[in-house]
Order: C-alpha cells, then sequence, then structure tokens
C-alpha cells in the first residue's frame, strides 16, 4: 500500500494542523519533519513534509520544495498539494508563487488552484478578495507582520506579483453552484491561458465542492481547509476505505511528563490547573543565566517522583516577568536559554522512562523534536482543536514516544490533566 496523498507544508505547524485534517477526514497521515532520506512508512494514506521555507529566500524554498515533491513521488503519492498559511503569508517575492510554479513545472502540468480560505477559523475569499474575520487581510493585524506583511487583500493582483503565468479567478457564483461548475470554470481558463486561478470560498461547503473539483489536478495548493475535501475523492475511486479508523496510534506505555516554554495566556492557566494537584517544578531564566544546572536538578526531583504521578516542569510565566528577564537577558538569549534547557530535559526524562509527554509551545516544541531527533510523526486522535497526539516513527525497534505538541493559546484549562485519556 502506498501512500496517496503527498503534502509538502512551508511550516511545521502549519504541516501538523493540516495532517489533523487529513487523519480526521479519514486518512492516516505520518507528518515528516523535513525531507527524510529513507523511504516512506507504511500504511499510510496522507504524507505531509514539513518545511521550514516560508520566509526562506525564494531560492531556497524552492529547491527544498522540489527535493519534497520528488520524494513524494518516489513514495507512490498521486496527488500533492502545496499548504501554506490561511492568510498567504508570502514576501514580496514569493515564496508561494514561484513554489507552486517549480512544481508545476516539474509535475509537467500548467494549471493549478490556490485557496488559502479556512472559514472555521474565519479565512474567507470573496471576488478575490481575503477576510481575516470582518477585516480585509489588508486591514488585518497581517498588514504589520514582521516577515510577511500583507498590504493588499486582492490575491489574484498578490499572486500574479510573484508568477509568470496568467492568474485568473473562480468567483463565488460559480463557486455556490457546485463541484461541475467549479470544473467547468477550471477548464475554461485553462484554455483561455490561465496557469492558476485564485478560488472564492464562504463555507464548508464551498471547500467540499471545491476539493470535489479538484480530483483530477495533480497539484493542488491552498491553506488546510482545501485539503478537507480531497479524501473524498480518493474514498469515490475505491482508494480510501469508507470506515478505515485514521487516528489509530501504536500503544506507547511510559511515564509521563509535561513539559511548557509557552508563556500564552491558554498555558499559564493550564500550568496553574496541573500545579494545583501535581508536583511541578519551575525553570527559572535568569538561573539559567547564572550558569546554575537546573537541568540537572529538574531531572534529581522528577526521578523522585516520577514513577507514582505525572510531573509538570515548567518555565512558563506571566508576561511582567517575561518581559523583565527579556530586559536583563535580551529576547534571543532568553528564548534560546529556555528552550535549551527544556529541551535537554526532555531527553533526560524519556531516559528516565517517559514515554508519553505533551510539550507546550512552538519554538519550544520545534527545540524538543529537534534535540529528541525526531523525524517523523503519525498523527492520532485529537485531545483539542489543533492539538493531536501523536507517536514519533522510528526505523528501528525502538518504542515510540507518545507526544503532543501544543501551541500556546490552544488548549482548554484542564489539559494537561485530561490528555491523557485520549491514549487509550
Ligand atoms: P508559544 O507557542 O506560547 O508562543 P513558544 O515556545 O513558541 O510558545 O515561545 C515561548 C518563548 O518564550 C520560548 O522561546 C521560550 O523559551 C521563552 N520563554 C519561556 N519562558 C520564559 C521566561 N520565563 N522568560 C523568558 N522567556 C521565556
Amino acid at each position: 500500500m502506498t501512500a496517496l496523498l503527498g503534502c509538502i507544508a512551508d511550516d511545521f505547524t502549519g504541516g501538523t494542523d493540516l495532517a489533523g485534517m487529513l487523519v480526521k477526514a479519514g486518512m492516516r497521515t505520518v507528518q515528516l519533519i523535513g525531507v527524510p532520506d529513507g523511504p516512506p512508512p507504511d500504511d499510510v494514506d496522507a504524507v505531509v513534509i514539513a518545511l521550514k521555507s516560508r520566509t526562506n529566500p525564494v531560492k531556497d524554498a524552492v529547491a527544498e520544495s522540489l527535493a519534497a515533491l520528488h520524494w513524494l513521488r518516489e513514495a507512490g503519492c498521486r496527488q500533492f498539494y502545496f499548504k501554506y498559511c490561511s492568510t498567504f503569508d508570502s514576501t514580496p517575492h514569493g515564496n508561494i508563487g514561484p513554489v507552486t510554479e517549480a512544481l508545476m513545472k516539474a509535475l509537467e502540468i500548467d494549471f493549478t488552484i490556490a485557496c488559502p480560505a479556512f472559514p472555521a477559523n474565519g479565512r474567507t475569499l470573496y471576488k478575490g478578495h481575503l477576510f481575516v474575520g470582518d477585516l480585509l487581510l489588508s486591514e488585518s493585524s497581517m498588514r504589520n507582520h514582521p516577515l510577511t506583511a500583507m498590504t493588499d487583500a486582492n490575491l489574484v493582483r498578490v499572486l500574479q506579483q510573484q508568477v509568470r503565468s496568467k492568474v485568473g479567478l473562480v468567483d463565488y457564483e460559480t463557486v455556490s453552484k457546485g463541484d461541475a461548475a467549479i470544473r467547468e470554470r477550471f477548464d475554461a481558463l485553462h484554455q483561455q491561458g490561465y496557469g492558476l486561478a485564485i478560488v472564492d470560498a464562504l463555507s464548508n461547503a464551498n471547500l467540499d465542492a471545491i476539493g470535489s473539483a479538484c480530483a483530477d489536478l495533480p497539484l493542488v495548493t491552498g491553506g488546510s481547509g482545501v485539503a478537507l475535501g480531497l479524501p473524498q475523492n480518493f474514498r469515490r475511486s475505491g482508494l480510501l476505505a469508507d470506515n478505515a479508523v485514521a487516528d489509530a496510534l501504536p500503544k506507547t506505555g511510559g511515564l509521563r511528563a509535561v513539559i511548557s516554554g509557552s508563556c500564552s495566556v491558554a498555558t499559564q492557566k493550564q500550568v496553574e490547573v496541573m500545579s494545583a494537584s501535581f508536583s511541578s517544578f519551575s525553570i527559572d531564566p535568569m538561573r539559567l543565566a547564572r550558569g546554575e544546572d537546573l537541568v540537572a536538578a529538574a531531572l534529581d526531583w522528577a526521578s523522585e517522583r516520577i514513577a507514582q504521578e505525572p510531573v509538570l516542569i515548567y518555565a512558563t510565566a506571566t508576561p511582567d516577568t517575561v518581559k523583565q528577564v527579556q530586559a536583563d537577558l535580551g529576547v534571543a538569549q532568553a528564548g534560546s536559554l529556555v528552550e535549551n534547557a527544556l529541551a535537554e530535559i526532555a531527553r533526560g526524562l524519556v531516559r528516565l522512562g517517559v514515554g508519553q509527554m505533551l510539550v507546550a509551545g512552538g519554538e519550544t516544541s520545534g527545540a524538543v523534536v529537534k534535540r529528541l531527533g525526531v523525524k517523523g510523526l503519525r498523527i492520532g486522535p485529537e485531545i483539542d482543536p489543533g492539538v493531536p497526539w501523536t507517536s514519533t516513527l522510528h526505523k528501528d525497534d525502538t518504542q515510540p514516544l507518545a507526544l503532543a505538541l501544543k501551541s500556546g493559546n490552544f488548549g482548554s484549562e484542564d489539559f494537561f490533566l485530561k490528555a491523557w485519556e485520549k491514549l487509550q
């Protein structure tokens, strides 16, 4: 059995978002961190290769994306998906347009679509204009983004500036008529010499119709929303089972730990709730900066109690405390001191026998995954929206580790307490 859908995501959390979506739509999915050297894992329907190419120089983003495409083709995938942010995050030079055109050239095709719409998260597209909630993209906070400022909401215009092909529009009037009308419009645009089409969408029903109309496109590009409609195509053609369980994970035993490097509001509450009933150990960046070995101290502390109960090790602090630390140490220095310590603690905890770990914080998760040498994750059941349990992929027989990587503001107050129940 080979994978059906091969996806290339331009950043890690975007990849997780897409992978979670595909699992919910019934495809067994793994997320790989960068382009792997080995062959693909067995028994998967979709593979997401997560790159870190969103703000790279165009040349690098194109080269990495082509390497990912090559690997996915070798893995037998029959349709490809380029995933970018639902706010179409790109620099003035790209990378969405140039990467899309490079993938099209490699696949020897001359038409595809671009649809970042994700109505469930307030990203809608009307007459080619992208809205973030009630605001045009160019009036949303994205206009001030430090790396990918979006100052024009007209995506036909934005994409046209990044590509050589002509960019057209499949507008809402057509989309609302359903998949046959959308497909007709694709054909008409293609015949008129358009290479790319922005596609309007205001609802999940629109995304389903667009997904269905994309059944025969070798390459689809968009946010994670449009991917929702693709699994049904494979099902219709008998390639994907109707009622298959897509979120099963291998059993992972072992001890339990929570590592938190996020200072977001939601995480602060989650740390408070867990600390009320479980032992916790706080990492103070000022003590790290003074050279104290808090990694060894935390691991000694954990080794005495972890056999009895889950432990929580956190750097999470209030905005005032964080500001003070950043003023004293510098933002980047404070961040990397804490990330390094938490990543090293994660490695120590695995050596102590931890088999199930929650990590809070996007950057923190990146540091932990890197330190643990994780190359890929199989996506399992969702704990809260946007946060699935995953299990690490291993080439050899070592026991996989169950990992849940939580972005700062995700998850309910009792997230650190209830997450374990989903692992049975
Ligand atoms: P989030 O997903 O909430 O943004 P991240 O892990 O991405 O969380 O980012 C939080 C950053 O703050 C990390 O670089 C982390 O090392 C740093 N950090 C965590 N605790 C503290 C602290 N007490 N003081 C200063 N920086 C901290």
